[in-house]
């Protein structure tokens, strides 16, 4: 069986020692071996950071974007070899894949063509030019230059295709080198991603590294102009934050982690409305993709208290009707969890979230997956809990359960107790509200909107355009406070600054004019 080499320091390594093996989440068949032993990590920084780091910073904008393309190109070329390696190392079903894969693409594709935007510059310029004195001669000008360290991303196991390039994508685009991490669990995707990438696309030596296993000792060699950005468990993120090398150096961390996102359904949305069908359809789709294995997934459903149980009814019939099994077969519709840790989790955490209520369908039993060997895969079923009101249910503000899982929550209708009951929360990536009634709206939205990264508003009248409040898109910012991390990623070119250095220079207009490529008048 295959072992999966890091690519580091300009060539491929493999790990030695304690090596973890990789299995097809519907059959349990081993595809390869992953880890990252006995590489020097500290080496693997240096090369990028003393190699990378100046290629990247010589090119313009322009030319980085070039380079996404290339990237996205490369990767187009190979969609389908790339489709069916999501399918049978990740348990995704053919559309999950194209969801994670397409996803890839499509922010390369955006970010490409912000950079031939941005055209001849190598930093980017912030603001206006200010006069600080009497005459206009004493000028102040902010500018965001590229940082000289190197962007770790360390991602979740599950948008491996995703996770590696919508942040690789931002990184270079910035002008700094990337060593990117994916979860060990699905690092087969992010591998081949990354060894199509080296071979196709031209980057210059030492702009993508790629570490298949565990961290290691990884982040103690991080430097005062290097940046983390991550993607996982809460627990981890607290950890990164806390090592000694981060706080020591000042080293700058995006931290994108759990979210109990919630979907609200206005009283005005009657069932049968284009609005009420829009919102099924979201809470349908979040449910069921990815096996629930979203970060962006609707875990919690607010509807007014007198369609509850219609609402619940609704739904029950749809979840049941879902196809559960290797999505290798054509009936399939949801696959199984990615790895048996996630199985013993989502189990155990179901078991939790009915507590504090009922299950309206599904259990924390394992399932025999249609297509699956007996006894193989990490299967479990659509779950619906229902509980009696927000404040009855804790464990549904606090736990996140990573599968395919949701909780209805009965509301009065009155927009504050929605938005309290959200709030409980304590902070999350994207919640949404299906509504046409704009005083309603307006209350709920700001409500909710410190608490979140981002706010959906369900209608109607987007409901064929919209791909729902799960899929995030590289023109707004994807992140949320306080549970969900604290950071913020894409955004178009927002997402660029974490990766530069805003300095303000102060000094002669003329001379700074010239400097920044500003001509006076
Ligand atoms: P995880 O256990 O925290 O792992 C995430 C990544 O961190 C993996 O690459 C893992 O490597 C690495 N890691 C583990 N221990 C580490 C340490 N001590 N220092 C540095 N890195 C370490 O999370 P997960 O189970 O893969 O992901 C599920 C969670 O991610 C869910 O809670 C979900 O909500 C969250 N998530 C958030 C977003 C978002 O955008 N906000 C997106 C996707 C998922 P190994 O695999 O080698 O252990």
């Amino acid at each position: 069986m295959r072992t999966l080499p890091s690519y580091v320091c300009g060539g491929w390594a493999e790990g030695k020692g304690d090596l973890e093996t990789l299995v097809n989440p519907a059959t349990e068949e081993p595809l390869a071996r992953a880890g990252a032993g006995g590489l020097d990590r500290k080496a693997a920084l240096e090369y990028a950071r003393l190699r990378g780091g100046p290629a990247l910073r010589a090119l313009t904008l322009a030319e980085r974007g070039a380079l996404l393309q290339a990237m996205g190109d490369a990767l187009l070329a190979h969609r389908n070899e790339l489709l069916d390696l999501s399918v049978t190392s990740g348990g995704n079903t053919r559309s999950d894949a194209k969801f994670d894969v397409d996803g890839a693409t499509f922010t390369l594709a955006a970010y490409a063509e912000i950079g031939k935007g941005l055209g001849d510059a190598r930093f980017l310029v912030d603001g206006e030019g200010i006069a600080l004195g009497r005459s206009p001669r004493f000028h102040g000008q902010h500018v965001a230059v590229p940082r000289h360290g190197v962007a770790v991303h360390i991602n979740a196991f599950n948008f491996p295709a995703w996770g590696l390039l919508e942040k690789s994508a931002v990184a270079l685009l910035a002008g700094m080198p990337v060593l990117t991490k994916p979860a060990t669990a699905s690092a087969l995707l992010a591998h081949r991603m990354v060894e199509i990438v080296v071979e196709e696309a031209g980057l210059p030596a030492g702009a993508l590294s790629l570490l298949v296993g565990g961290v290691g000792d990884l982040l103690e060699h991080l430097g005062p102009q290097d940046v983390v950005a991550f993607t996982g468990s809460s627990e981890t993120g607290a950890k990164i934050r806390a090592l000694g090398s981060v706080i020591r150096h000042s080293v700058r961390v995006n931290v994108e982690a759990d979210s109990l996102n919630a979907a609200i359904l206005g009283p005005d949305a009657a069932p049968g409305s284009e609005t009420c069908d829009l919102f099924m359809k979201d809470v349908m789709r979040d449910v069921t993709q990815k096996a629930g294995q979203k970060c962006t997934a609707i875990r919690r459903v607010l509807v007014p208290a007198p369609l509850a149980a219609h609402i619940r009814d609704e739904l029950v019939d749809r979840l049941r009707s879902v196809v559960v099994g290797n999505p290798a077969e054509d009936a399939v519709r949801m696959g199984p969890l990615a790895t048996a840790h996630q199985l013993r989790d989502v189990r155990a955490g179901i078991g939790r979230l009915a507590a504090d209520g009922r299950l309206a369908l599904g259990s924390a039993e394992p399932l025999a997956g249609v297509g699956a060997p007996p006894g193989k895969g990490f299967f479990v079923g659509p779950c619906l809990i229902e509980v009696e009101g927000g404040a009855a249910a804790p464990t549904v503000h606090s736990l996140e359960v990573f599968g395919p899982a949701a909780t209805l929550i009965p509301w009065s209708g009155v927009p504050a107790e929605a938005t309290e009951v959200v709030a409980r929360g304590q902070g999350g990536l994207v919640s949404s509200v299906y509504s046409d009634d704009p005083t309603f709206l307006s209350e709920v939205v700001l409500g909710l909107a410190p608490f979140h990264g981002r706010v959906f508003l369900g209608s109607g009248k987007i409901a064929e355009q919209s791909p729902g409040p799960g899929t995030v898109l590289p023109q707004l910012v994807h992140g949320g406070p306080g549970r969900a991390g604290g950071g913020e990623e894409l955004g178009g070119p927002r997402g660029l600054g974490f990766y530069l250095q805003r300095v303000a220079l102060e000094g002669s207009r003329p001379v700074i004019e010239k400097i920044v490529g500003i001509r006076s008048g």
